[in-house]
C-alpha cells in the first residue's frame, strides 16, 4: 500500500504473511503506525465514510500506536467515534508541539500528524485551533519562506497551560481505582486486570476496601483521590459513587481512564463515548476489548502510558 487508505496520504507500509494472510504495517505521516489488510481497503471504499469520520480514525490511530482496524472494530467502534470538545483538542494539539520540542522557545516545523493529534479534518479546521492557541497567547506561528511551511512555538502561556493540566500530583504514583465491587467473578477479574495494568504502566493502584466504600464516600476515599495522578474509572453497573468519584477526581484535573462493560454501556447516565471509553467482554475467565481483541490488562496499560508516560514504580 502506497496510500493510507484512512486519510491519503503518501505512506510507507510492509506486509507479511502469517497466519493470516495480507497484513500490512503502515507508517502514515498523519495516522502514525498501525496494522490492516487490503479487505479494510475495500471497506472503507464502500463505507462512504464522512470526511469526520476518517478524521476521528485517524486521530484515534495516532493516539492508539500499534492498532490494528478489523473489519469488526471498524463497524462497531471505528466509525463511531466522536471527537473530544475544542479546548480538549487544542491542549492536544499544544501538548503535542510541546513533546517534539527540545527546549521551551523551539520552533517545531508543521507536520500531518499536527492534524491527527487535534483531530481535525483538514488543515483549515487546524487554523481554527491554531487560532484559538494564538488568541490565547498559548502558541505563536511563523512562515518560513524558504520552505513555505508553518512553524510552531509554545509561549510561555502554553507552558504553563500545560503545567497546570499536569500538575495535579505531579509526584504522585498512585492510580485510584473506582467501580463497582459486587462479590461476582466477572468484576472480580476486571478489578484484577485493572490493578495489574496500573502496576505495569509503572504506577502503584489502590482500591479502596470493598466494605468501607459500598455506600458512603468517606473521608479515606477524598483524600485518597487528591493525592492520586490519575483515576481508572469503570462504570459497569451504575454504581453512584463510581461517578461521583470520576466528577470529583476530573473536577481536580486528573486524568480519567473510562472502561465500561460493553453490554452497559447503552445504560450510561451520559454519554462516555467522548471520553474514548475502554469497553471489554468478558470470555472464558478473561477480560478482551472487543474492537481489538486486545486483554483489557494491556490496552489500559497502553492507554495510561500514552497519556501520562512511563510511572517511577517500574524502569
Ligand atoms: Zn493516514
Amino acid at each position: 500500500m502506497e496510500q493510507c487508505p484512512i486519510c491519503l496520504n503518501k505512506c510507507k507500509s510492509n506486509m507479511w504473511t502469517g497466519d493470516r494472510i495480507y497484513l500490512y504495517n503502515i507508517d502514515c505521516p498523519q495516522c502514525g503506525n498501525y496494522t490492516t489488510n487490503t479487505k479494510i481497503e475495500m471497506l472503507i471504499g464502500r463505507r462512504n465514510l464522512t470526511e469526520r469520520q476518517k478524521a476521528n480514525i485517524s486521530a484515534w490511530l495516532a493516539e492508539n500506536e500499534g492498532y490494528e482496524i478489523t473489519s469488526e472494530n471498524l463497524d462497531n467502534f471505528l466509525i463511531k467515534l466522536k471527537p473530544p470538545s475544542f479546548i480538549d483538542r487544542a491542549d492536544n494539539l499544544l501538548r503535542h508541539i510541546a513533546f517534539k520540542s527540545d527546549f521551551a522557545g523551539a520552533s517545531i516545523q508543521f507536520d500531518k500528524s499536527f492534524i491527527s493529534r487535534a483531530w481535525c479534518v483538514n488543515e483549515k479546521e487546524l487554523q481554527a485551533i491554531t487560532d484559538y492557541l494564538i488568541t490565547t497567547k498559548r502558541m505563536a506561528v511563523s512562515i518560513e519562506p524558504e520552505i513555505r511551511l508553518n512553524k510552531y512555538k509554545v509561549l510561555p502561556d502554553g507552558w504553563i497551560r500545560l503545567e497546570e493540566l499536569s500538575k495535579s500530583n505531579p509526584k504522585s504514583s498512585q492510580g485510584f481505582v473506582a467501580m463497582s465491587f459486587s462479590n461476582n467473578e466477572e468484576m472480580h477479574l476486571v478489578g484484577k486486570a485493572i490493578t495489574a495494568a496500573i502496576g505495569d504502566a509503572g504506577y502503584k493502584p489502590l482500591m479502596v476496601n470493598k466494605i468501607e466504600h459500598v455506600n458512603k464516600i468517606c473521608d479515606e476515599i477524598i483524600y485518597q483521590i487528591r493525592r492520586s495522578k490519575f483515576v481508572v474509572v469503570d462504570f459497569t453497573e451504575q454504581k453512584p459513587n463510581v461517578y461521583f468519584e470520576a466528577g470529583f477526581a476530573k473536577g481536580l484535573g486528573l486524568e480519567v481512564f473510562w472502561l465500561c462493560k460493553k453490554e452497559d454501556i447503552d445504560k450510561l447516565h451520559f454519554d462516555i463515548r467522548q471520553y474514548n471509553c475502554i469497553e471489554w467482554i468478558s470470555e472464558k475467565n478473561e477480560i478482551y476489548c472487543p474492537d481489538d481483541k486486545k486483554l483489557l490488562q494491556e490496552r489500559l496499560t497502553q492507554r495510561i502510558v500514552s497519556m501520562l508516560g512511563k510511572g517511577p514504580e517500574k524502569s
